[in-house]
Formats: C-alpha cells, sequence, structure tokens
C-alpha cells in the first residue's frame, strides 16, 4: 500500500509563505496555504500608496489567481488562531486543519514601543489597510485645512510627521514631499507653502543598515525635497494633535518639547503577532520565532519558520526583507522534500542581493555586491527590480503606467477620497501577555 501524501500546512501567503508554496509544485502532498487575505501584498510599494502614487490593486493580487493551476494546493481564506503542536492541529476561523509539516510565516506587526497614544493616533505603515487609511487621512488634511482660520491650527493640519528613518520613514518622506509640493499645492493654491514634512529619527543617522555616505545622501536629497530631519529625537507620546518629543541636542528650547501635527506615520518598529505568543513555539521579547540554521523550530523538525518571524540563532541574524523571506520559502520546500525522503535538510544560506532605498524622482540609495550606488543609476536599478519582483503582468502594467504618469506630468493619479473611506489608524490587536 502506498504511503498517504504529506499534509503541508503554509501559514501566511506573503513573500515566505507563497514562495514556499510555488517552490512546492511539484511535490507529491496536499498542500494548504492559509491567509486572512485573499490577496498577496507587495509590501516594498505600499508607501507609494500611502503616498497616492498609487492604487491598492495594483500592489496587491487574488492568491487564488497566483496559485491557479497548482493543483497539489489549496488555498483558505482564514485567520490562525491557535496551534496545538503535540497533536499537529492549527484552530483557524475556519475549521481546524492537522499537519504533518507547518510552515509558519506570517511575518510581523507594527510596533510603537509602547509609547503612550501611538495606538490611538499614529498610522503604521504595515498593511493595504494601513495604506489606505494613511492616504486618505493625508488628503484629507487639505480639505480640513481649507477651511480653518487659525494660522497655528492650519500649520498643525498641513505638518506631517514621520516617525522612523529606516528605509520605510524615508522612502515614505520622500514620496509625501513629492505629492505635498507637486499635485497637492497645485490643488489647493490657498495652502501652498504651508505644508511641511518633518522626519524623526531617534538615532544619530538615516538607513543604519547603510554606509554613512548613503545615509549622508540620503539626508541631502531630502533636505533638498524640503523634509526637515531631525536626528536625535525620540517620540515620548503621540497626541491627537502633536507629538511629544525628547531631543537632547536641540539648541534654543526644553528638550523636552511639543511639536504640533495631525498626521504622525508610524514606521518605526515592528514585533512578532501578538497571537503567535501563546503558541508554545520559543518567542524572542521582541515575538520573533527562534529558529535553527535549516529554519527548524528546536524538537519539532517538522516546524519551519520563514521570513520576518525567523530569528537566527545568534550570529546568523537576516535583514526582514523580502528576498530572504522568498529564499527562505524556497530553502524550506527543499528541507520538507528532503526530511520526507528520510534525508536532512541542509543549513540556509542566504544569498546577499544588497539594500535599496528610493529617496524620490532620479535619486535613491543602493548598497549591490557590496558597492555604494546613488542618485539616477540607483533610481534604475529600483525601479527594475521592483518591476521584476512584482507578481503578475496585470500589476506591472498598473504600475509602469502609473510611473510614467507621475513622472512626466508631475501627478499622482490615486488622490479620490473615498466615500468608505476610514481616516482612523488600525494596529493590530494586542495580547495580554505582549
Ligand atoms: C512598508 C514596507 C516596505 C518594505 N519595503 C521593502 C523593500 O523595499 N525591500 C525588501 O526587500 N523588503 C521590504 N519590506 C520588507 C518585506 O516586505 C518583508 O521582509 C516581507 O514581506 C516578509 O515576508 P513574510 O512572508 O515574512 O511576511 P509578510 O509578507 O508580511 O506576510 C505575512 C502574511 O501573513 C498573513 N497573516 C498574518 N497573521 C495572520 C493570521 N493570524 N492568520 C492568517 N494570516 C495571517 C498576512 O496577511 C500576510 O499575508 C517592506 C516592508 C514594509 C512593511
Amino acid at each position: 500500500m502506498s504511503e498517504p501524501r504529506p499534509k503541508v500546512l503554509i501559514l501566511g501567503a506573503g513573500f515566505g509563505g507563497l514562495w514556499t508554496a510555488r517552490a512546492l509544485r511539484r511535490f507529491d502532498a496536499d498542500i494548504t496555504l492559509l491567509d486572512r487575505n485573499n490577496f498577496h501584498t507587495f509590501l516594498p510599494l505600499l508607501y507609494q500608496v500611502g503616498a497616492a502614487e498609487l492604487e491598492p490593486f495594483a500592489i496587491a493580487r487574488p492568491v487564488r489567481t497566483i496559485t491557479r493551476g497548482q493543483d497539489n494546493l489549496h488555498f483558505l481564506n482564514a485567520d490562525a488562531l491557535r496551534l496545538d503542536l503535540e497533536k499537529k492541529l492549527v484552530y483557524t476561523s475556519h475549521g481546524v486543519h492537522a499537519y504533518d509539516f507547518l510552515v509558519v510565516a506570517l511575518g510581523t506587526v507594527a510596533w510603537d514601543f509602547g509609547t503612550p497614544g501611538a495606538r490611538d493616533h499614529a498610522f503604521p505603515l504595515k498593511t493595504l489597510e494601513d495604506g489606505i487609511a494613511l492616504r486618505s487621512h493625508v488628503l484629507s488634511r487639505f480639505e480640513t485645512a481649507l477651511h480653518e482660520p487659525a494660522a497655528e491650527k492650519r500649520a498643525s493640519l498641513l505638518r506631517f510627521v514621520v516617525v522612523g528613518g529606516g528605509p520605510t520613514g524615508v522612502e515614505y518622506a520622500g514620496a509625501l514631499s513629492e505629492l505635498v509640493r507637486g499635485p497637492l499645492e497645485r490643488d489647493y493654491p490657498a495652502l501652498a507653502g504651508e505644508a511641511s514634512i518633518v522626519l524623526l529619527e531617534a538615532g544619530d543617522r538615516l538607513l543604519t543598515a547603510m554606509s554613512s555616505r548613503l545615509s549622508a545622501y540620503a539626508r541631502r536629497r531630502l533636505e533638498k525635497m524640503g523634509v526637515e530631519i531631525r536626528l536625535g529625537a525620540r517620540v515620548t507620546a503621540v497626541w491627537e494633535d502633536g507629538v511629544q518629543l525628547l531631543e537632547p541636542a536641540r539648541e534654543g528650547g526644553s528638550p523636552d518639547h511639543r511639536l504640533g501635527a495631525t498626521t504622525v506615520a508610524w514606521t518605526a518598529g515592528v514585533q512578532g503577532p501578538p497571537v503567535v505568543r501563546s503558541w508554545g513555539l520559543p518567542v524572542t521579547p521582541g515575538g520573533r520565532v527562534r529558529v535553527s540554521g535549516t529554519l527548524q523550530v528546536e524538537d519539532r523538525p517538522e516546524v519551519f519558520i520563514v521570513g520576518d518571524l525567523a530569528q537566527m540563532p545568534e550570529g546568523q541574524d537576516l535583514p526582514m526583507l523580502a528576498q530572504v523571506a522568498m529564499q527562505g520559502g524556497r530553502h524550506t520546500a527543499r528541507a520538507i522534500e528532503a526530511i520526507h525522503a528520510g534525508r536532512s535538510p541542509r543549513a540556509f544560506r542566504y544569498r546577499d542581493k544588497g539594500l535599496l532605498a528610493v529617496i524620490g524622482r532620479n535619486s535613491a540609495a543602493a548598497r549591490v555586491a557590496g558597492r555604494d550606488f546613488t542618485g539616477l543609476p540607483a533610481w534604475w536599478l529600483w525601479l527594475l527590480i521592483h518591476i521584476v519582483y512584482l507578481i503578475g503582468f496585470r500589476n506591472r502594467f498598473a504600475v509602469l503606467l502609473n510611473w510614467a504618469w507621475d513622472y512626466l506630468f508631475f501627478e499622482r493619479v490615486a488622490r479620490i477620497l473615498l466615500p468608505f473611506r476610514r481616516q482612523a489608524p488600525a494596529w493590530p490587536a494586542e495580547t495580554s501577555d505582549s
């Protein structure tokens, strides 16, 4: 009698989960791929949704469409709620699912470091919904400011604070500056020159994962685009109409002071999804799951953690990047096939393809093959790589069309305030122990 086909359950259809599933397409198994959304999001372009540069549909694609034709795979649109490691069961919002191999690729969620008021008033930028909410909020500030006679209140309505000087913060500040100083100033001539963008970073430079040369370049470019950059500035509280800042090096005033702003985009921190903390997996204080060099969980060889959620052993730390998740997914597929065939899985080796951050029109910072690139060459590199990795011809076409339109006419196409817009931030639910 032939052996039953192994059951592979993959939690999360982001880069890690989807790439695992696709790399298993020839494996004789019953694969279930689960996600709470029926679509995969191309997160590297999410900031462009938040800056009204792209429509949300341009960076999202239905998982069923992506996996169409993969006969060994079944997609389940459900929330993963609970894990029973002993019985090898996952409880979801649509039933209980057994597995022989489990791949947990649930990514990370936005984290406010416990900053008072952040969950109520700051906008995270981590999901498609976040991007849409932030975009609506930014656009609505201009409509509201038109009716505000008091100059001080108008300044706070039109001050956009971006918290975090990593790649997302830098990219969003740049995109916001181009939106505000270009199309929005033309749409609202009465408010011309009144909007300001402030990028806050607690450390002493931007883009700390890149060289200091690239950090300095990013700073110079952003300042030229009219973004005010404050380094060594820590946000200690967020209010509806501003942030409390601690800036020890501030000259001419108290280091502990308040900055009026009704838009705070929070790109500063992430943590593992709170739900995972109660699953009995070895989690770090930041909620990520510790894995061995093969991406397996200790004493649970049938459980793999892929992508942002995986915390590699000390000294082998990997950045939270799409490439790490995709390569981790392919590695996990090979490892599952190896174990099923009675072989030991190999260690995961990440091939570093570099780091990129776009700053604005014709300017980006890139570290590729150990070399730094700036300006137009880096911008072209960024553009090509994002188009190549974006899934689906239609999405590529939509993004390219939008970019070409923006580039030629200095316009932003995604400026409609939808009637069902939500302007309140939506932070992930916390569990009692996180
Ligand atoms: C704004 C932004 C910009 C970025 N820019 C870049 C970039 O330029 N280059 C780069 O390399 N990387 C970039 N990254 C990082 C990159 O997107 C991540 O490293 C990558 O997405 C990690 O993949 P993952 O599979 O671990 O998680 P994700 O891609 O986040 O996928 C996790 C999936 O799990 C699902 N999920 C979560 N919890 C549950 C649950 N309980 N039940 C069901 N489903 C669930 C989610 O819906 C999601 O589909 C960026 C990230 C962000 C947020």
